[in-house]
Protein backbone atom coordinates (compact mmCIF):
# COMPACT_ATOMS: atom_id res chain seq x y z
CA UNK A 1 0.00 0.00 0.00
CA UNK A 2 1.73 2.73 -1.37
CA UNK A 3 0.62 5.54 1.81
CA UNK A 4 1.33 2.88 4.80
CA UNK A 5 4.38 3.32 6.54
CA UNK A 6 5.96 2.99 9.99
CA UNK A 7 7.41 6.48 10.31
CA UNK A 8 5.97 8.48 13.70
CA UNK A 9 3.84 11.59 12.62
CA UNK A 10 4.12 15.00 14.55
CA UNK A 11 1.24 16.70 15.51
CA UNK A 12 0.56 20.30 14.31
CA UNK A 13 -1.61 22.68 12.16
CA UNK A 14 -0.96 23.19 9.11
CA UNK A 15 -3.00 25.98 7.07
CA UNK A 16 -3.43 25.50 3.86
CA UNK A 17 -5.84 24.82 1.83
CA UNK A 18 -6.18 23.51 -1.59
CA UNK A 19 -4.08 25.54 -3.68
CA UNK A 20 -4.67 26.50 -7.46
CA UNK A 21 -2.09 26.89 -10.56
CA UNK A 22 -0.10 29.03 -12.13
CA UNK A 23 3.74 28.05 -12.00
CA UNK A 24 6.72 30.09 -12.91
CA UNK A 25 10.22 30.21 -12.09
CA UNK A 26 11.30 33.91 -11.30
CA UNK A 27 14.54 34.65 -12.48
CA UNK A 28 14.90 37.52 -10.06
CA UNK A 29 12.95 35.87 -7.48
CA UNK A 30 16.00 34.89 -5.07
CA UNK A 31 17.66 37.72 -4.95
CA UNK A 32 14.64 39.98 -4.01
CA UNK A 33 13.54 37.67 -1.54
CA UNK A 34 16.74 36.58 -0.01
CA UNK A 35 17.04 40.24 1.27
CA UNK A 36 13.43 39.97 2.63
CA UNK A 37 14.09 36.53 4.64
CA UNK A 38 14.48 37.91 7.82
CA UNK A 39 11.26 39.38 8.21
CA UNK A 40 10.12 35.43 8.52
CA UNK A 41 9.84 33.58 11.84
CA UNK A 42 9.61 30.05 12.59
CA UNK A 43 6.85 29.51 15.37
CA UNK A 44 8.51 27.70 18.63
CA UNK A 45 6.75 24.49 17.82
CA UNK A 46 8.03 24.46 14.22
CA UNK A 47 12.14 25.13 15.25
CA UNK A 48 12.45 21.15 15.96
CA UNK A 49 10.92 20.33 12.54
CA UNK A 50 13.46 22.76 10.93
CA UNK A 51 17.04 22.27 12.92
CA UNK A 52 18.58 23.06 9.01
CA UNK A 53 18.99 26.76 9.06
CA UNK A 54 20.17 26.37 5.26
CA UNK A 55 16.62 24.68 5.08
CA UNK A 56 14.84 27.34 7.32
CA UNK A 57 16.45 30.16 4.87
CA UNK A 58 14.71 27.96 1.74
CA UNK A 59 11.31 28.09 3.47
CA UNK A 60 11.40 31.87 3.95
CA UNK A 61 12.58 32.59 0.23
CA UNK A 62 9.71 30.97 -0.76
CA UNK A 63 7.12 32.24 0.88
CA UNK A 64 8.54 35.50 -0.26
CA UNK A 65 8.13 34.19 -3.67
CA UNK A 66 4.77 32.59 -3.10
CA UNK A 67 3.66 36.09 -2.23
CA UNK A 68 3.51 37.57 -5.96
CA UNK A 69 2.33 33.82 -7.08
CA UNK A 70 -0.27 34.35 -9.64
CA UNK A 71 -3.80 32.59 -9.02
CA UNK A 72 -7.06 32.47 -10.43
CA UNK A 73 -9.99 31.61 -7.64
CA UNK A 74 -12.72 33.62 -9.19
CA UNK A 75 -15.84 31.23 -7.46
CA UNK A 76 -14.26 31.05 -3.87
CA UNK A 77 -11.69 33.73 -3.60
CA UNK A 78 -10.14 31.53 -1.56
CA UNK A 79 -6.37 32.60 -1.95
CA UNK A 80 -3.82 29.95 -2.32
CA UNK A 81 -0.48 31.40 -2.78
CA UNK A 82 2.39 28.32 -3.42
CA UNK A 83 6.03 27.91 -3.59
CA UNK A 84 9.11 25.36 -2.91
CA UNK A 85 12.71 25.87 -3.47
CA UNK A 86 14.55 22.46 -5.15
CA UNK A 87 18.35 22.43 -5.20
CA UNK A 88 19.87 20.54 -8.75
CA UNK A 89 23.20 20.72 -9.57
CA UNK A 90 24.62 23.00 -7.37
CA UNK A 91 21.45 25.53 -8.28
CA UNK A 92 18.73 26.76 -5.92
CA UNK A 93 15.51 27.17 -7.81
CA UNK A 94 12.10 28.82 -6.75
CA UNK A 95 8.89 27.29 -8.41
CA UNK A 96 5.53 28.76 -7.40
CA UNK A 97 1.79 27.36 -7.56
CA UNK A 98 -1.44 28.55 -7.32
CA UNK A 99 -5.05 27.72 -7.30
CA UNK A 100 -7.29 28.61 -10.18
CA UNK A 101 -11.32 27.72 -10.61
CA UNK A 102 -13.44 27.02 -13.54
CA UNK A 103 -16.98 26.01 -14.23
CA UNK A 104 -19.29 23.58 -11.93
CA UNK A 105 -16.82 24.66 -9.48
CA UNK A 106 -13.55 22.95 -10.47
CA UNK A 107 -9.97 24.13 -9.32
CA UNK A 108 -6.53 23.18 -9.75
CA UNK A 109 -5.34 23.01 -6.51
CA UNK A 110 -1.57 25.49 -5.06
CA UNK A 111 0.12 22.01 -4.11
CA UNK A 112 -0.58 20.24 -7.17
CA UNK A 113 0.10 22.85 -9.70
CA UNK A 114 3.71 23.47 -7.58
CA UNK A 115 4.73 20.19 -8.11
CA UNK A 116 3.43 19.86 -11.60
CA UNK A 117 5.95 22.65 -12.46
CA UNK A 118 8.12 21.07 -10.87
CA UNK A 119 7.91 18.33 -12.88
CA UNK A 120 7.69 20.51 -16.04
CA UNK A 121 11.03 22.04 -15.68
CA UNK A 122 13.22 19.45 -14.08
CA UNK A 123 11.77 16.01 -14.37
CA UNK A 124 9.27 13.36 -12.25
CA UNK A 125 12.65 12.19 -10.40
CA UNK A 126 13.33 16.03 -9.03
CA UNK A 127 9.32 15.82 -7.62
CA UNK A 128 10.29 12.93 -6.04
CA UNK A 129 13.53 13.79 -4.21
CA UNK A 130 14.85 17.01 -4.22
CA UNK A 131 11.10 18.64 -3.36
CA UNK A 132 11.25 18.70 0.69
CA UNK A 133 8.73 21.13 1.36
CA UNK A 134 5.58 23.36 0.51
CA UNK A 135 5.13 26.85 1.27
CA UNK A 136 2.21 28.48 1.88
CA UNK A 137 1.64 32.25 2.21
CA UNK A 138 -1.54 33.35 3.50
CA UNK A 139 -2.86 36.13 5.96
CA UNK A 140 -3.55 33.60 8.51
CA UNK A 141 -2.43 29.96 9.20
CA UNK A 142 -4.44 27.15 10.99
CA UNK A 143 -7.40 26.29 8.18
CA UNK A 144 -6.81 22.83 7.27
CA UNK A 145 -4.45 20.48 5.52
CA UNK A 146 -4.76 19.74 1.88
CA UNK A 147 -8.05 18.02 0.15
CA UNK A 148 -7.65 14.34 -0.44
CA UNK A 149 -7.16 14.40 -3.99
CA UNK A 150 -3.98 16.64 -3.14
CA UNK A 151 -2.92 13.99 -0.62
CA UNK A 152 -3.38 11.47 -2.88
CA UNK A 153 -0.92 13.14 -5.53
CA UNK A 154 1.50 14.02 -2.91
CA UNK A 155 2.01 10.52 -1.63
CA UNK A 156 2.03 9.43 -5.10
CA UNK A 157 4.57 12.19 -7.01
CA UNK A 158 7.07 13.43 -3.65
CA UNK A 159 8.99 12.00 -0.56
CA UNK A 160 5.79 12.21 1.34
CA UNK A 161 7.50 10.52 4.36
CA UNK A 162 10.17 13.39 4.56
CA UNK A 163 7.85 16.10 3.37
CA UNK A 164 7.17 19.37 5.24
CA UNK A 165 3.89 21.91 4.64
CA UNK A 166 5.15 24.97 5.60
CA UNK A 167 2.39 28.41 6.53
CA UNK A 168 4.06 31.54 6.52
CA UNK A 169 0.92 33.97 8.15
CA UNK A 170 1.22 37.38 7.08
CA UNK A 171 -0.11 38.82 9.49
CA UNK A 172 2.65 38.54 11.73
CA UNK A 173 4.88 36.87 9.26
CA UNK A 174 5.45 33.86 12.21
CA UNK A 175 5.97 30.36 9.83
CA UNK A 176 4.21 27.45 11.10
CA UNK A 177 5.81 24.04 9.86
CA UNK A 178 4.48 20.50 9.77
CA UNK A 179 4.66 17.29 8.17
CA UNK A 180 2.69 16.09 5.68
CA UNK A 181 2.48 12.63 7.71
CA UNK A 182 0.21 14.39 10.18
CA UNK A 183 -2.21 14.34 6.96
CA UNK A 184 -1.89 10.51 6.37
CA UNK A 185 -3.54 7.46 8.47
CA UNK A 186 -3.19 3.88 6.69
CA UNK A 187 -5.78 1.54 6.59
CA UNK A 188 -3.60 -0.87 8.29
CA UNK A 189 -3.99 1.41 11.52
CA UNK A 190 -8.22 1.85 10.97
CA UNK A 191 -9.02 -0.02 14.21
CA UNK A 192 -9.67 -3.65 13.84
CA UNK A 193 -13.17 -4.51 15.25
CA UNK A 194 -15.57 -7.70 15.67
CA UNK A 195 -18.40 -7.11 14.44
CA UNK A 196 -20.41 -7.57 17.67
CA UNK A 197 -19.20 -4.53 18.36
CA UNK A 198 -20.09 -2.64 15.11
CA UNK A 199 -23.11 -0.05 15.43
CA UNK A 200 -25.32 -1.75 12.79
CA UNK A 201 -27.34 -4.61 13.78
CA UNK A 202 -26.37 -7.99 11.98
CA UNK A 203 -29.51 -7.66 9.32
CA UNK A 204 -27.71 -4.08 8.42
CA UNK A 205 -24.39 -5.34 8.20
CA UNK A 206 -24.74 -8.09 6.52
CA UNK A 207 -26.88 -6.03 3.78
CA UNK A 208 -24.01 -3.99 3.84
CA UNK A 209 -21.28 -6.33 3.09
CA UNK A 210 -23.00 -8.04 -0.03
CA UNK A 211 -24.41 -4.73 -1.53
CA UNK A 212 -20.42 -3.70 -1.68
CA UNK A 213 -18.83 -6.92 -2.40
CA UNK A 214 -22.00 -7.18 -5.18
CA UNK A 215 -20.81 -3.06 -6.33
CA UNK A 216 -17.33 -4.49 -6.45
CA UNK A 217 -18.38 -6.97 -9.13
CA UNK A 218 -18.97 -3.93 -11.37
CA UNK A 219 -17.50 -0.46 -12.76
CA UNK A 220 -15.04 -0.21 -14.92
CA UNK A 221 -11.78 -1.83 -14.61
CA UNK A 222 -10.24 -0.95 -17.97
CA UNK A 223 -7.04 0.69 -16.41
CA UNK A 224 -7.29 -0.10 -12.60
CA UNK A 225 -5.93 -2.95 -11.38
CA UNK A 226 -5.95 -4.29 -7.57
CA UNK A 227 -7.31 -1.49 -6.39
CA UNK A 228 -10.72 -1.53 -7.37
CA UNK A 229 -13.18 -1.75 -5.03
CA UNK A 230 -16.95 -1.05 -3.98
CA UNK A 231 -18.78 0.61 -1.42
CA UNK A 232 -22.14 0.55 -0.01
CA UNK A 233 -23.78 3.27 2.45
CA UNK A 234 -26.94 3.13 4.13
CA UNK A 235 -28.56 6.10 5.11
CA UNK A 236 -30.06 7.17 8.51
CA UNK A 237 -33.70 6.65 6.19
CA UNK A 238 -32.76 2.88 6.56
CA UNK A 239 -32.18 3.13 2.19
CA UNK A 240 -29.04 1.23 0.99
CA UNK A 241 -26.69 2.88 -1.90
CA UNK A 242 -24.16 1.40 -3.44
CA UNK A 243 -20.74 2.56 -6.38
CA UNK A 244 -17.83 0.86 -7.57
CA UNK A 245 -14.42 2.39 -8.92
CA UNK A 246 -14.39 3.44 -12.57
CA UNK A 247 -12.31 4.88 -15.08
CA UNK A 248 -11.53 6.41 -18.30
CA UNK A 249 -9.25 7.26 -21.07
CA UNK A 250 -9.26 11.26 -19.39
CA UNK A 251 -7.93 9.26 -15.92
CA UNK A 252 -10.65 10.86 -14.45
CA UNK A 253 -11.39 8.05 -11.69
CA UNK A 254 -15.08 8.20 -10.39
CA UNK A 255 -14.33 7.05 -6.79
CA UNK A 256 -17.16 4.46 -5.00
CA UNK A 257 -18.00 6.46 -1.81
CA UNK A 258 -18.31 9.57 -3.65
CA UNK A 259 -20.69 7.81 -6.14
CA UNK A 260 -22.59 6.27 -3.95
CA UNK A 261 -22.94 9.60 -1.81
CA UNK A 262 -24.10 11.31 -5.13
CA UNK A 263 -26.73 8.49 -5.97
CA UNK A 264 -28.24 9.66 -2.00
CA UNK A 265 -27.84 13.10 -3.01
CA UNK A 266 -29.31 12.30 -5.92
CA UNK A 267 -32.81 11.20 -3.93
CA UNK A 268 -32.05 13.90 -1.24
CA UNK A 269 -31.05 11.68 1.05
CA UNK A 270 -28.28 13.74 2.64
CA UNK A 271 -27.36 11.76 6.60
CA UNK A 272 -25.71 8.44 5.99
CA UNK A 273 -25.26 6.15 8.88
CA UNK A 274 -22.68 3.79 8.03
CA UNK A 275 -20.45 3.12 4.37
CA UNK A 276 -18.77 -0.35 3.91
CA UNK A 277 -16.11 -0.88 1.38
CA UNK A 278 -14.63 -4.11 -0.01
CA UNK A 279 -12.36 -4.96 -2.24
CA UNK A 280 -11.13 -8.51 -3.78
CA UNK A 281 -12.32 -11.30 -1.10
CA UNK A 282 -9.54 -12.14 0.96
CA UNK A 283 -7.84 -8.52 0.54
CA UNK A 284 -8.03 -5.13 2.33
CA UNK A 285 -9.28 -2.18 0.24
CA UNK A 286 -7.29 0.30 -0.34
CA UNK A 287 -9.37 3.75 0.59
CA UNK A 288 -7.90 6.31 -1.30
CA UNK A 289 -7.99 10.45 0.34
CA UNK A 290 -9.94 12.22 -2.59
CA UNK A 291 -12.71 9.30 -1.62
CA UNK A 292 -12.25 9.93 1.93
CA UNK A 293 -13.00 13.67 1.16
CA UNK A 294 -16.22 13.06 0.06
CA UNK A 295 -16.78 10.92 3.32
CA UNK A 296 -15.95 14.00 5.16
CA UNK A 297 -17.76 16.37 3.31
CA UNK A 298 -21.29 13.96 4.09
CA UNK A 299 -20.05 13.48 7.67
CA UNK A 300 -20.10 17.31 8.33
CA UNK A 301 -23.79 16.87 6.93
CA UNK A 302 -24.03 14.41 10.13
CA UNK A 303 -22.38 17.15 12.18
CA UNK A 304 -24.50 19.83 11.46
CA UNK A 305 -27.89 17.90 12.18
CA UNK A 306 -26.42 16.69 15.70
CA UNK A 307 -26.38 12.77 14.51
CA UNK A 308 -23.12 11.16 15.37
CA UNK A 309 -20.65 10.83 12.28
CA UNK A 310 -20.61 7.98 9.60
CA UNK A 311 -19.19 4.74 10.53
CA UNK A 312 -16.63 3.91 8.33
CA UNK A 313 -15.75 0.34 7.60
CA UNK A 314 -13.75 -1.87 5.58
CA UNK A 315 -13.87 -5.47 5.34
CA UNK A 316 -12.00 -8.14 3.05
CA UNK A 317 -14.92 -10.17 3.26
CA UNK A 318 -14.00 -12.65 5.34
CA UNK A 319 -16.09 -11.60 8.24
CA UNK A 320 -13.35 -9.02 9.23
CA UNK A 321 -13.66 -5.57 9.95
CA UNK A 322 -11.37 -2.26 10.70
CA UNK A 323 -13.74 0.52 11.65
CA UNK A 324 -13.06 4.08 12.02
CA UNK A 325 -14.88 7.64 11.20
CA UNK A 326 -14.03 9.91 7.95
CA UNK A 327 -12.91 12.70 10.12
CA UNK A 328 -10.21 10.27 11.74
CA UNK A 329 -9.29 8.74 8.33
CA UNK A 330 -8.72 12.44 6.59
CA UNK A 331 -6.92 14.40 9.46
CA UNK A 332 -6.79 18.31 9.50
CA UNK A 333 -9.71 18.15 6.97
CA UNK A 334 -12.15 20.87 6.12
CA UNK A 335 -15.22 20.83 4.32
CA UNK A 336 -17.99 23.19 3.64
CA UNK A 337 -19.67 23.11 6.91
CA UNK A 338 -16.11 24.39 8.24
CA UNK A 339 -15.81 27.16 5.92
CA UNK A 340 -19.76 28.41 5.12
CA UNK A 341 -21.47 27.08 8.12
CA UNK A 342 -24.49 28.94 7.23
CA UNK A 343 -25.02 27.62 3.32
CA UNK A 344 -25.18 23.97 4.79
CA UNK A 345 -27.80 24.97 7.16
CA UNK A 346 -29.84 26.65 4.12
CA UNK A 347 -28.95 23.83 1.71
CA UNK A 348 -30.28 20.59 4.01
CA UNK A 349 -33.28 22.80 5.36
CA UNK A 350 -34.00 23.63 2.04
CA UNK A 351 -34.03 20.33 0.68
CA UNK A 352 -35.43 18.36 3.72
CA UNK A 353 -38.50 17.77 3.07
CA UNK A 354 -37.77 15.36 -0.08
CA UNK A 355 -35.74 13.34 2.36
CA UNK A 356 -38.43 10.93 3.45
CA UNK A 357 -39.85 10.57 -0.14
ZN1 LIG B 1 -6.36 20.01 -3.08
Amino acid sequence: MANCNSIQTWGMKTMVLCAVMVCVVLGGCAVRAQDDASRWTLSKDSEAIVPDAKLREQIFRALDAAEHSGNDPRISHFQVRAATVIEKDGQEHIVLGGNTEYDVPEAIHGETSVLNHVTALFGPDATRHLVRFIAYYGHQCGGGGSCGDCRDYQIAATDYEHLLVACGQASDHTVHVSRFMDQVVCEKNFPDVDASKIPLDAAELSRLVKSAQGAELGGVTLFTSERHSGAAGLSFSGRIYRAAGADDAAFHYRYPIGGLLQQAATERDYLMRAIMVAGEVGKWPVLNYRDRQYGYEASSFNRHDGKAPIVLVLTDGQGHYRVTTFEAALPHAFSTADFVPGAVEKFLKAHEASSAQ
